[in-house]
């Protein structure tokens, strides 16, 4: 395997290393993944909030499960992270360029 320090590179890598592909539930298991870890993540913000307790190298093991299942995520429609994060560049500069980048609804 190349380089995984880069998002293509790693998503790829992470289709090598799931193990769940046997019992088809790849996609509900990767989504409860994704929620579950993200939830890990903001434990430790939370407890930075609270309690004023920093540990940036348990947040950041927390934050590579996130990127983890989310690469999986789209593995499994064959989607590229290069593909979401262009779309995600081009939505939030346009957003920026109408100068509506505070506000709510997906589709401002
Ligand atoms: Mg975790």
């Amino acid at each position: 395997m190349t380089k995984k320090n880069n998002i293509v590179d790693y998503a790829k890598w992470v289709e090598t290393m799931w193990v769940s592909e046997k019992n088809s539930n790849s996609l509900p298991i990767a989504s409860l993944g994704l929620a579950g870890e993200t939830g890990e993540a903001l434990e430790h913000i939370k407890k930075l909030l609270r309690d004023g307790k920093w540990d940036e190298t348990a947040f950041k093991k927390e934050m590579g499960d996130v990127i983890y299942y989310w690469c999986k995520i789209l593995n499994h429609f064959d989607i590229t992270p290069t593909d979401v994060l262009s779309a995600n560049v081009k939505k939030i500069e346009d957003r920026r360029a109408r100068k509506v980048q505070q506000g709510s609804g997906d589709n401002r």
